[in-house]
């Protein structure tokens, strides 16, 4: 038996979270886990513990279940927290973690410093889903759970696209496909669909945006007014950072919001050479060495100016540019 069924077969009151602004990883994780608890261990009692979810999401089994509050401050016996590099992205939900008997991390960020009593981190991994799928036993996997750790893989392979896809993924997507999945319908509705005003921010984003070092760096930037004038939040701009990566000549792409006065939220995603997640970690975020972000303060002629520095370097030091171009 896998460690993470041992800690919950131990456990009676279960609590289970991730990161905040949970994306389709994060949230396929909670609620894979959430509907195996309560397919194989009935009667345990189990809350998923998230900040809202997408609507796209909301097709998976039990989603309606999900706890948005952090009202009842439960003493927990298991505390499972996944997809969450650090103790601070738990946000509100850090409470049940100190006040938990015992905590178990998932995750596959490489800037996890690895907490909790059990901590399972595979950098390698693709996803949170990914390792948690090893953690169930095949057969007890119904096709709810199936769908939820199905979403997650498809979300952070960029539907297997993204470097961290491996020949052990792909294998346990086939492994999930046979619980009788509906494949086309998760990909496209909750990964491809955009609404009409997600396009527009889209098309906005990619017009405005700016080269620098002979176009190897490209960033752009959406303000707070951007996201009111065409009625939307950061949780719709999905996509536009991997279009950005994708043009022509970009090693680095970085997209900058404004979440708050001096305030944004950076998104940093490479190709081939420049290590993200430790330009991340730098400025206290965090990631995977092709896919990584933080919050930083100041104007964005700072920000960007603050960000390029180090990107610079490593692409000197993989000598993609001259240390004159600097
Ligand atoms: P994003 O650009 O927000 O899609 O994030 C890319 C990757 O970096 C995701 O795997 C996130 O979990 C991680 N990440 C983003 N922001 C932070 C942060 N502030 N701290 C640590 N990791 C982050
Ligand atoms: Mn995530
Ligand atoms: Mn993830």
């Amino acid at each position: 038996m896998s460690q993470l069924l041992h800690a919950i077969e131990e456990a009676k009151t279960i609590g289970i979270s991730g990161h905040r602004r949970p994306d389709g990883d994060c949230v396929g994780a909670c609620l894979g886990l959430y509907n195996y608890i309560k397919d194989v261990y009935p009667e345990k009692d189990v809350t998923v513990y998230l900040e809202s979810i997408k609507e796209e999401y909301k097709f998976l089994r039990y989603s309606d279940t999900v706890n948005h509050s952090f009202t009842d401050q439960k003493e927990l016996d298991l505390f499972v927290v996944l997809d969450c590099a650090d103790i601070d992205r738990l946000g509100d939900y850090g409470v049940y973690l100190k006040k938990a008997k015992k905590v178990f991390c998932v995750d596959h960020h490489i800037s996890n410093p690895g907490f909790g009593d059990f901590c399972i981190v595979e950098p390698e991994a693709s996803s949170t889903c990914e390792i948690l799928f090893e953690q169930f036993d095949y057969d007890k996997i119904s096709k709810s759970c199936a769908e939820a750790i199905y979403m997650g893989i498809v979300h952070d392979t960029g539907v297997f696209k993204h470097t961290n896809t491996t020949r052990k993924t792909m294998h346990i997507a086939g492994d999930l496909i046979a619980k009788g999945l509906n494949t086309s319908h998760i990909i496209d509705d909750t990964f491809y669909r955009k609404s009409y005003a997600q396009n527009q921010i889209l098309g906005r984003a990619l017009i405005e945006s700016i080269q620098l070092l002979d176009g190897k760096i490209l960033f752009s930037i959406i303000t707070k007014n951007m996201l009111k004038f065409y009625g939307v939040s950061g949780a719709d701009l999905d996509g536009i950072i991997d279009q950005l990566r994708m043009t022509e000549g970009v090693e680095c792409a970085i997209l900058i919001y404004e979440i708050g006065l001096h305030k944004y939220k950076v998104s940093l995603r490479s190709n081939d050479y420049v290590n993200v997640s430790q330009i991340a970690s730098g400025f206290g975020g965090g990631g995977h060495i092709r896919a990584a972000g933080c919050t930083m303060m100041g104007l964005p002629r700072d920000v960007i100016n603050n960000l390029t520095l180090p990107i610079a370097k490593q692409m000197k030091d993989a000598g993609l540019i001259e240390a004159s171009e600097i």
